[in-house]
């Protein structure tokens, strides 16, 4: 049996034939297997769904009740026979739910990681390393340039910012799922306690990760407030919202963006970002180039970013890598997709 006996790549996203179903489909399928909430990956419209429970609730969240047309929960760790496979979700450490999907027949197996990260964050079930054969790994920073450094060190800056300037609002900019919540409980576990305000299209999901026990201390609407109780305050919104109208309503604001692209200062001045912050739930290089090396797979199959540096590592070190070139994945800090509530904060998924 070969790999592409278990998976390959279609215009739809992977396909497991022997199963029946498409892992991430960009387009809808009779059955798919979705890694974790982000819009590029988890998409409306399939016939069936299996996912973590917290997966299916934000898509639910996200999409209504009728995003698919039924729906099954994959708990980490459980694995279930599909057609001639077994299939197991194991922990991606991306964001809240989020997993990678191990295929296995005839004693091959082939791990899809989604989006992944091997650092700790505290609003998610830390990634778990899968040996395996063949491993899908994403490239959304495979370039040797990107290493993302001590979250803690940046969630300082921050703060350091805050106490410099207490007339001025912090606006940080940051993708809805995920990361808003990992600054926010970053914020908490360095010893922040004051208020922390937030864009309306954050509230919903906010509000999810605390249903699942995640604290994230005191959080209030920025709707409403008025502009002087702003100053000295810390708001969290899509990063959209930083070039909007909406910023007006903010004493004085001082604009940070939280994401692995803050490496990049050319880029954060482009953006007219005056407090970059490098925090990324993507895995940087070192974390890509370890995880891949760790798993003891020979071959590497790599999907969405930067695709040629890193097979080109995987052949300098011995590995077979291969580019996947599947249209329709992209970086979530990128292309801040669509809000939660269902508007548009601004570019699309691409
Ligand atoms: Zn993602
Ligand atoms: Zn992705």
């Amino acid at each position: 049996m070969r790999p592409e006996d278990i998976l390959v790549p279609t215009p739809a996203g992977l396909c497991c034939k022997l199963g029946s179903f498409h892992i991430d489909p960009t387009r809808p399928v009779e059955r798919a297997l979705i890694t974790h909430g982000h819009s590029d990956h988890a998409r409306a419209g399939h016939g069936a769904v299996l996912a973590t429970r917290e997966t299916l609730d934000l898509m639910r969240l996200r999409y209504g009740e009728n995003f698919a047309g039924s729906t099954q929960i994959a708990s980490y760790g459980e694995s279930m026979s599909l057609g001639g496979v077994e299939v197991t979700f194991h922990p991606a450490g991306h964001v809240l739910g989020s997993a990678q999907i191990a295929v296995e027949a005839n004693g091959l197996r082939v791990v899809a990681s989604g989006d992944y990260k091997n650092v700790p964050d505290p609003t998610c079930t830390p990634f778990e390393l899968v040996p395996c054969d063949v491993f899908i790994t994403e490239a959304t920073f495979a370039l040797p340039v990107f290493r993302h450094g001590d979250p803690v060190a940046e969630i300082a800056k921050l703060l350091r910012s805050v106490a410099v300037f207490p007339e001025r609002a912090h606006l940080v900019g940051a993708y809805s799922l995920g990361k808003a919540q990992r600054v926010i409980a970053l914020l908490r576990k360095a010893g922040y306690t004051a208020p922390i305000y937030l864009h309306g299209a954050m509230e919903k999901i906010t509000e999810y990760y605390e249903s699942r026990g995640i604290a994230l201390g005191d959080l209030r609407p920025v709707r409403g407030a008025s502009k002087q109780s702003l100053a000295g305050t810390i708001t969290l919104c899509p990063p959209s919202a930083l070039n909007d109208l909406w910023t007006r309503r903010f004493p004085d604001p001082v604009t940070a963006f939280a994401s692995g692209w803050m490496r990049v200062r050319a880029r954060a001045r482009q953006q007219g970002i005056v407090l970059p912050l490098v925090i990324s739930d993507h895995a940087d290089w070192d974390g890509l180039t370890s995880t891949i090396a760790a798993t003891g797979a020979g071959e590497i199959w790599v999907t969405h970013g930067q695709e040629d540096a890193l097979v080109h590592w995987c052949a300098t070190h011995g590995l077979q890598g291969r580019p996947l070139d599947i249209v329709g994945y992209g970086d979530e800090d990128e292309t801040d997709a669509q809000d939660i509530d269902g508007r548009e904060a601004g570019g699309t998924d691409a």
